[in-house]
Order: structure tokens, then sequence, then C-alpha cells
């Protein structure tokens, strides 16, 4: 904590209440033993959150599997000491040619092949280090990313036969990536959830006919763990779930209400003032004061990645068109209240119209405020990162995911 005290801002992340989220995630999944495990998707430092204590809040909340984009990350976890007695690694993004197979198979990492160009080294990789490789067949059921489509799919199963007859592939799953599941309430999106359903089963049904049926099945993301309980298989992969976000806010379930977002985001204040009407905030002028006001420094910018677009803009700005900037809490002597980034954000700092006297407000150079944290009426005007996705014309797993290393992360 002290060591943060240097750094204008800090990411504060509970991890009790991460682990509280993936307990939630595990009991909407049929808790333990109920035939359905739980990935704790940890990729992108685990959206921000930082890789290994997000890891192993996941585990303590009951995650049995985890699950990183790149496999530098999977390797890290295991390097932290999160043995395969621990719990399954799988990871699953290439680049089809750096790829460290042998390695992530010698640390008991399962890989994900999705192409045909992947079987070949994955299956070299497995020979090399003496050891079966414990795969997971990815299939494009709908997604248009990774996976086997129909086309290359009967020739990608006659090898993985072969290499499961010699022992160099156990082939542990098969899996694919569901595209609109955040919608529940759109039929058309549904309809495509259902369509991607049925190409996941008909995948599945050519791998049992070909003699390899897949032990794991997985296809539920952070949005189908909540809402399709009948795709939960025999693993779900959440993610945002676990950092307390719903992947679409509108999307608002009862069972989305008992997550809570993980992170808070604060700064110290740099200068305070007084300024006069008219005038002109940041580069380009975009926000003039309309009144006798005081401002306010917040000193994070878009080199911690704050997204410039969350920048806000005032119809007085010459050509510039009225824009909500990005929300921050300030505690003042009228209580708690939310200002909005005014003017453009900067490469380290942002400025907030205060509306009234620093003086008579009580608010201070090296106060702190809040950018963003729990929020949802837990704290008075406390604004989310979906409150800053929506500002920045984002998502809150940006929000997360571009936080730089410049702002230290504290652990509660
Ligand atoms: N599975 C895969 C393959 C992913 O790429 C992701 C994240 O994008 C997830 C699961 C988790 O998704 P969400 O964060 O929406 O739960």
């Amino acid at each position: 904590r002290n060591a943060c005290e240097q750094y204008p801002a800090q990411c504060i992340v509970d991890l009790a209440v991460l682990r509280d989220n993936m307990r939630h995630l595990v009991s909407v999944c049929g808790g333990p033993g109920s035939g359905t495990a739980v990935m704790g998707v940890v990729k992108a430092d685990a959206y921000g959150h930082g890789l290994i204590p997000a890891a192993l809040a996941a585990l303590a909340g009951g995650a049995t599997w985890l699950g990183t984009a790149q496999s530098h990350e999977a390797l890290l976890l295991r390097k932290a000491g999160i043995g395969p007695d621990r719990c399954h690694i799988l990871t699953w993004v290439y680049n089809g040619v750096n790829v460290p197979f042998g390695e992530l198979i010698a640390n008991d990492i399962d890989i994900s092949i999705g192409s045909l160009a992947g079987i070949d080294p994955a299956a070299a990789a497995a020979r090399a280090v003496g050891r079966t490789a414990r795969v997971h067949v990815k299939v494009d059921s709908g997604f248009g990313r990774n996976g086997f489509t129909e086309e290359t799919f009967d020739e990608a199963l006659r090898k993985f036969v072969a290499y499961a007859r010699e022992g160099v592939f156990h082939i542990v799953g098969q899996w694919s990536h569901l595209a609109v599941a955040d919608s529940p309430d759109v039929p058309e999106f549904v309809a495509s959830t259902d369509r991607q359903i049925e190409h996941f089963n008909a995948f599945t049904a050519r791998m049992e006919k070909a003699g390899i049926a897949p032990e794991i099945r997985h296809l539920a993301n952070t949005a189908a763990t909540l809402n399709r309980p009948e795709i939960h298989f025999e693993l779900t992969r959440p993610g945002i779930g676990l950092y307390g976000y719903e992947p679409d806010p509108a999307m608002g379930t009862p069972s989305t209400w008992r997550l809570r977002p993980a992170m808070t985001l604060q700064a110290q204040l740099g200068t305070v003032k007084h300024v006069e009407a008219g005038h002109g905030i940041s580069y380009g002028r975009t926000y003039l004061t309309p009144d006798d006001t005081s401002t306010a420094i917040v000193p994070i910018g878009y080199a911690d990645g704050i997204h410039r677009s969350a920048s806000g803009f005032d119809m007085q700005g010459a050509k510039h068109v009225q824009k909500d900037g990005g929300p921050v809490r300030v505690m003042t002597s009228e209580g708690p209240k939310l200002y909005r980034v005014s003017g453009r954000v900067c490469m380290d700092q942002f400025m907030i119209d205060l509306h009234g006297s620093c003086d008579e407000l009580d608010v201070h150079e090296g106060d702190t405020v809040v950018l963003f944290g729990p929020g949802r009426g837990e704290r008075f005007a406390e604004p989310t990162a979906d409150d800053w996705a929506r500002t920045a014309g984002t998502i809150s797993y940006e929000i997360f995911t571009c936080l730089r290393n410049r702002i230290p992360r504290l652990y509660l």
C-alpha cells in the first residue's frame, strides 16, 4: 500500500469479491460434483486484474480449470506453482509459427487445435517431449474465428484418430465459442445461438462416428453460463462474470446482479483551481467553462489506458457536439458528486469542471477520486466500468484490459 502512494492512481482489486463471483458461477453450474466444472478465464492478465492473484482467487472460489488465450500466460500460471494437481489449464491462441507446444505439453497444459496446420507440429512436439498431448478440438460453430470448419473436419478427424491410436494425443475435449449469447432478449440472436449449438452437436456426432468421443465439451462463456443452462455440458468458461460484470450491461438478470465488480480505479487529484467563465480546457479547447468555476486535474490519461474517446465535449466548443465524458466521483462538502471529463483526455491527465468553487465544495489537491468501482448503488454515485465504456463507445472488457502497468495494482 505504501509503495502505491508514490503513484498518482491505483487500481484496487478485491480478491474476496472475485472469489465470491466464482463461487456464484460454480453454483449456477450446479455446484461442485454436479458434472459441470468451471474454468476461470484469466487471459489478458485476468482482464487487467492481475493473472496470478486473480487465478488463485478463482481457484479459491471453486474453479477447477483456468484458461488463457496466449501460451505464455498459461506457462506463467504453472511457473507460479499452480500445478496440475490444483487445476487443468487450457490455452488456445497460436500464431502458427512460434508455438511452444513442447513446453506446454511438458507442463501439463491442455492445448487447443483448430486448424490443420496445428495438428502435425503439436504431434511432433508431443513425441519430442515423450508425453501424450491433451488436446481440445476447436470447431467453428458460427463465430467465424478459430476452429475447424465442415470442410476441414474430415481430414482433421483422420489425423486425430491416428495420433490418438498412437498415444500421441489424448482427445480430451471439443469446444467452440458463442457470438451473441449476451443478447438473450433479441430473438434473432437467440436463434443464432441455437444454430451454433446445432452445429456444435453435429461436430460432436462426427467425432463420435470417427471413434473419438470427447470427454469434455465446452461452449458457454459468462452469458451462456448465466442464461443457457442446457449448454453447460461438462465445463463452462466464464470470464467477465468472474470480474463482476455482465457481458452486456443491458442483459441484467437476477443472476448477474449477484456478481460484484472486483476492481476500483482511483486517483488523487492534481491542481485544483478557480477559472473564469469561457476558459478553454485541454487540447483543442473543445470545452469552454460555462460559468466561473473551479477545475481539478485527474492525473491519469490515455498512456494509462484511459480512452481518449471518453473525452467530454461541450456545445460551446465551436464545431464540437455535446458529449458526456467519463465519470468521476468526488467527495465534496455537499456529499459525493459525479463529475465528467471536461475536454480532451491527455496522455497523463484529464480535467473535470467542478461547477462551483473548490473552496465552497471543499475539494483539494490530493483528494482521492474514484473513476469506477463496484457502483450499482453500493456506494453512492460511484460509476462503474460500464459507465466508462458507454462514454468511450466500447465495452467494459476493453476498459479493464487497456489499463496499463503504470497504474499499480493493489490487492485486498
Ligand atoms: N472463451 C473464449 C474462447 C474467449 O475468448 C472468452 C473471452 O472472450 C471467454 C471464453 C470468456 O468470455 P466472457 O468474458 O464473455 O465470459
